[in-house]
């Protein structure tokens, strides 16, 4: 692929294509963090004539926002912040985002399309269920409710009994909150006999991967259409790309941000349609402007338009994170893709183990998986059946073990599904 050659066709018109070459120069003239990237890779703003040249400029990683704690990549001056936002520190020191009204406006207004994308309108009543506070998310969604003017209802996270309660009080028509508190909510009301007095209509969901099967349920209990929402504090917080009502994709506000995908191994652009790690440059924001972010989130830009007619590009579901990726005989894989093949055959629980070892020079990969309960295949018909499959979707050769029902540990915390000993 020539490097780039594409990008100015994919990503951007030529307001966006002005946005970015302000930004080089702004970065250039304000930020000491991103001057001094540039002149450690010889770099002058003239050098970037246009997107064509986003490849040369630097990446910013999250280290780079955490050693920059607490203000140090701002860039606007102090009396023009108006609200400070914080990422968890789930790997270490917490990051800092600086918000100027301007920022916040434009936030809100990316959550009201959010809205607008999945059918809420003004007559809705939005049950808000994320958290306020310093980490983003509540205020965020509750900003794009208003400013389409449906009535917000901000519960919170938390206190199931009430929310449940409001629901049914107020006729919430749409529902805000993670996937696995939306699955909660709807078993709890199924559980309490509340389900036909619940007018829920919409769901969005955000903030974790989650699989169709949880997706279906919450659907079904509830009777609604949900929708995945995208977003990371870095970037404003949620409401930066989300699903439309055609499910094939998020589309994302490319007259705010410019995304890439690279190989998160080597850095290398990657063209449409490549899975691969997001990178997002903000072309709007004032506090403090990102270039070329590392979400760390693996996903693709898919090269289509929308059946749904909206011109704004989308991305695929967020399948992982580059931190879970393993290399296994030169294939990139992720856990994901393993349950995506292994929820489709029937005769398998949902538990599995991957273990890679390396003899004489080679990978060899042995899957343990469970045969069902109630399957009446013999465990070599299963073995076959989940060799072919994984060689098919994946690209690979493993070796299955097929165990009995409940042979592999169970754990409440996040199963460690993935065995490397080539590491060791
Ligand atoms: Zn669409």
């Amino acid at each position: 692929m020539s490097k780039g050659s594409h990008a100015k066709a994919d990503y951007a018109s030529s307001r966006e294509e002005q946005l970015f070459c302000r930004l080089i120069n702004t970065l250039y003239e304000k930020s000491n963090f991103y001057r001094k990237k540039f002149n450690e890779l010889d770099l002058h703003p003239s050098d970037i004539k246009g997107l064509e040249d986003l490849h040369k400029l630097p990446f910013t990683e999250k280290e780079d926002l955490r050693n920059n704690y607490p203000l140090s990549m701002q860039i606007a001056p102090d009396e023009e912040i108006v609200r400070i936002h914080s990422s968890s520190g789930t790997t270490g020191k917490a990051v800092l985002i600086p918000y100027t009204q301007r920022d916040v406006n434009n936030w809100a207004e990316m959550m009201a399309r959010c809205m607008e994308m999945v059918g809420v309108t003004k007559k809705d009543r939005v049950q808000i269920t994320p958290g306020y506070g310093l980490w983003t998310a509540g205020i965020g969604f509750q900003a794009g409710v208003e400013r389409i003017g449906a009535m917000a209802i901000p519960t919170g996270p938390g206190n199931t009994e009430r929310q449940l309660q409001m629901m049914v009080d107020l006729k919430t028509t749409v529902l805000i909150g993670t996937s696995s508190y939306g699955l909660y909510l709807a078993e709890e009301a199924e559980k309490k006999g509340l389900l036909d007095k619940i007018k829920l209509r919409i769901g969005i969901f955000g903030s974790e991967r989650w699989g169709e099967k949880m997706r279906s349920r919450i659907e079904q209990l509830f009777g609604i259409d949900s929708f995945d929402i995208y977003g990371l504090t870095e970037i404003y917080g949620p409401g930066i790309a989300i699903d439309c009502p055609h499910h094939t994709g998020l589309h994302y506000w490319n007259d705010h941000f410019i995304f890439e995908i690279i190989d998160p191994e080597t850095g290398k652009q990657l063209e449409p349609g490549k899975k691969g790690e997001l990178v997002i440059t903000t072309l709007t924001k004032e506090g403090m402007p990102l270039l070329r972010f590392r979400t760390r989130d693996i996903t693709r830009i898919i090269p289509a338009r929308c059946s749904c007619g909206s011109s704004y590009p989308m991305i695929d579901r967020i399948t992982g994170r580059t931190d879970d990726m393993i290399k296994i005989k030169g294939v990139q894989v992720f856990p994901a893709d393993f349950e995506n093949v292994l929820k489709s055959i029937p005769e398998i629980s949902s538990e599995y183990r991957i273990v890679i070892d390396r003899k004489n020079g080679k990978d060899s990969v042995l899957l343990q998986v469970e045969r069902n309960e109630h399957s009446q295949a013999t465990a070599e018909a299963v073995a076959k059946k989940c060799e072919e499959e994984i060689k098919n979707r994946i690209g690979i050769t493993v070796e299955v073990k097929v165990l009995r029902y409940k042979e592999l540990p169970r754990s409440e915390k996040k199963t460690k599904r993935i065995i490397d000993n080539r590491k060791n």
